[in-house]
């Protein structure tokens, strides 16, 4: 969609830091993180909100879950994460292009014990 923010940063039209890209989704950081490890991972795919979700995006919704795993565990989130969806107005979604929070912290390994 033209006037999509993240359909632009699927497109690479708008730079951002990527975690972790291809051919259907793509992962990149929150431009105004909520907590010391916050991507973002979408579908390549205009979907609006998980509210347009069909029978037809299901392999690709199950992609994303388990895309999630492997980033958190790639960014060091060993310890739990948080998973979060916003859908909808009530649901304060500000960015009408389905998307993933991924949060959290990582493990610290310093100061040691
Ligand atoms: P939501 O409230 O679930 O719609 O969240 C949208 C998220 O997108 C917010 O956390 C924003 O900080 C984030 N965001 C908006 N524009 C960008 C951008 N250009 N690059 C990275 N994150 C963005
Ligand atoms: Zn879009």
């Amino acid at each position: 969609m033209s006037d999509c923010i993240f359909c632009k940063i699927a497109e690479g039209e708008i730079p951002t830091a990527k975690v972790y890209e291809d051919d259907q989704i793509v992962c990149f950081h929150d431009a105004d993180p909520q907590a010391p490890v916050h991507v973002l991972i979408i579908p390549k795919k205009h979907i609006p909100s998980m509210d347009d979700l069909t029978e037809e995006d299901a392999t690709l919704v199950g992609h994303i879950m388990v895309k999630i795993k492997d980033i958190a565990r790639d960014l060091g989130l060993t310890n739990g994460y948080r998973v979060v969806n916003n859908c909808g107005e009530d649901g304060f979604q500000t960015v009408k292009h389905l998307h993933f929070h991924i949060l959290g912290k990582r493990k610290m390994t310093w100061p040691p014990g």
